[in-house]
């Protein structure tokens, strides 16, 4: 990966990857890997403070939509396990996030 990617290229890939979900108008753009504040039009409470980076490598950031995409993850699990076996424990549904400090 040797070309620096300018604001330019990081918010066409932004956009080709997530649409409109992420807001960008407050991003101060210095470097791939220095964190931008972004903000999740779903859930626009809490800025996300992530690198360019990561957030083209995750999900986005967002870990409400994190969760919420695990949520709907387990219930189709739990409704594929539920036709064979009754459901056993809800307990996974309380599965710790794994957010990983954008930071660094
Ligand atoms: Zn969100």
């Amino acid at each position: 990966m040797g070309n620096p990617i300018s604001r330019e290229q990081f918010l066409e890939r932004a956009r080709s990857r997530f649409g409109e979900k992420y807001d960008y108008s407050r991003i101060i753009y210095k470097s791939y890997k220095t964190p931008v504040k972004i903000r999740c039009r779903i859930h626009p409470v809490k800025e996300i403070s992530i690198t360019p980076e990561k957030h083209l490598q995750t999900t986005g950031g967002c870990k409400f939509c994190l969760r919420e995409m695990r949520i709907q993850m387990l219930e189709r699990e739990l409704q594929r396990h539920s036709a064979v076996h009754p459901p056993l424990q809800p307990a996974s549904a309380e599965a710790p996030l794994e957010v990983k400090d954008p930071g660094r």
